[in-house]
């Protein structure tokens, strides 16, 4: 499908071809589905939100709820205004939600809306219910990725949410976990709760997008953080901030505005980033990771001395968010295993900057970069091919070009299934992640063995 793509790298700079990331909005309607009893809201045309909606839904295979103020050519001359006041109008009367998270859209940016103005006249006019909320979050898809709306989403629920407090709970802290899976939110709030906090999460999929099959519908699943809950955040001791990318921005409005120190952490995939985010919820609150997860991390370090052999010295390369990937790369290079190809779509210097400080004593030749596409990537491995691909589901083509295995991760996995079920994240998400590369190196193994290597015990 792509054996006609070039080795030979030419400049572009005003052309991405299958670039490693999706629109701003995405994200902000995956962060806002993260509140309970939340309607994402796209202030802009109907073919925006529908492809919004359906992305998410490919992905995570669930229902995805989200409404638009359905612009038509007269919106788009002279607003879109009337459309969201109307479209307010009607969500409240008719799918009663405790929260409406309006993002904005390329259009709507354009025309340059200003949705605080609509939503406080539509406040003022009573067409937002007492006790009902509307927040907002700005998501030019014309810059950044979803990653980005993502953060901004977050940063929009904290500003309309978070308030300064006098007295601070001094076990309780605020957790962001970043555009992860919500497996991996469920995993991360067990860890905290194991470690015998209060904590409020946010945002927080998990039961949202893995809801349990019951036989009854619901609008709303059971999941998501509450608004009375997100009212509390001010009050919280710290805010331990997942991911430079996805939660910094938030948690630092959140220490601006309401005095409550953070954090910043990896995403917590392979011992060393998990060891992180222990370390920094304990010297946050003074708490101690229970016996069992000590148990879990020495199961990880146990498998990965185990599988070590079939690890070391492979070549990888890796593509998807920033977050993840930064977290991913380290998690390999302790593993011995070789990251030459690391690259983003979302911009970032930070991004280049980490992966200097992972890659450069170890893999010192590897090439990675933000704003990346996975046509460049491609041109790199025809160049010098590696052993393994890890990334999204778009890498698959390259796959099939190549012949090389693949093992899906990130955002967005379209072909597989297990990945919002199973976190990549904590001691045990590190193991279900390394199961997966080394299993899928074996089998690989096993097709390309004659018979006179094909061996039964690996
Ligand atoms: S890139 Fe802009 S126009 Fe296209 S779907 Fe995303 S928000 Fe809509």
């Amino acid at each position: 499908m792509l054996d006609h793509t070039p080795a030979e790298v030419t400049s572009r700079k005003a052309l991405r071809v299958n670039p490693a990331k999706t629109c701003q909005p995405i994200g902000a309607m995956y962060a806002a589905l993260g509140i309970h009893r939340c309607l994402p809201h796209s202030h802009g045309s109907q073919g925006c939100c529908s492809y919004h909606r359906s992305h998410l839904t490919r992905h995570f295979k669930e229902p995805v709820m989200a409404s638009t103020s359905s612009f038509t050519e007269g919106a788009s001359v002279f607003g879109g205004s009337p459309n969201l006041r109307q479209s307010l109008k009607t969500i409240f009367q008719a799918y009663d939600p405790d929260v409406v998270a309006v993002h904005t859209t390329c259009l709507s940016e354009t025309i340059g809306d200003d949705i605080p103005t609509i939503v406080k006249k539509a406040e003022d006019d009573g067409i937002v219910p007492r006790g009902k909320k509307v927040i907002h979050a700005s998501t030019p898809s014309y810059v950044g990725s979803h990653v980005t709306g993502f953060s901004n989403m977050v940063k929009g629920i904290a500003s309309y949410f978070t308030h300064p407090a006098e007295h601070k709970i001094k076990d309780q802290i605020n957790v962001l976990p970043g555009y992860v899976e919500p497996a991996d939110m469920r995993k991360i709030k067990s860890m905290v709760s194991e470690m015998g906090l209060k904590q409020l999460v946010f945002p927080d999929t998990s039961d949202v997008l893995d809801t349990p099959k019951t036989g009854e519908y619901s609008m709303y699943p059971k999941g998501g953080i509450k608004m009375q809950e997100l009212e509390q955040t001010g009050n919280s001791l710290h805010t331990i901030a997942m991911g430079h990318f996805s939660s910094l921005e938030a948690a630092t409005y959140m220490d601006q505005k309401a005095g409550v120190p953070f954090t910043l952490c990896d995403i917590p995939i392979g011992v060393q980033a998990t060891d992180r985010f222990v370390q920094a919820v304990m010297d946050a609150t003074g708490a101690s990771p229970t016996q069992a997860m000590l148990d879990d991390r020495g199961r990880l370090v146990d498998m990965m001395t185990d599988y070590q052999h079939y690890l070391y010295g492979k070549k990888v390369a890796l593509w998807g968010d920033p977050d993840q990937i930064i977290s991913m790369a380290e998690f390999m290079v302790s593993m011995g295993m070789q990251p030459v190809y690391v690259l983003t779509g979302t911009p970032g210097k930070a991004f280049e900057k980490r992966m200097k400080k992972i890659l450069n004593d170890t893999v010192p030749n590897a090439v990675f970069g933000h704003s990346q596409d996975l046509f460049y990537l491609h041109q790199l491995i025809k160049q010098e091919p590696v052993d393994l691909l890890v990334g999204n589901t778009y890498g698959k083509y390259i796959a099939r070009a190549e012949d090389i295995p693949f093992v899906r991760f990130g955002f967005p996995i379209l072909d597989r299934t297990g990945h919002s079920y199973f976190p990549s994240v904590g001691y045990k998400g590190g193991m279900h992640f390394l199961s997966a590369m080394i299993n899928t190196l074996l089998e690989r193994m096993d097709r390309d063995s004659p018979d006179e290597c094909f061996e039964l015990v690996l």
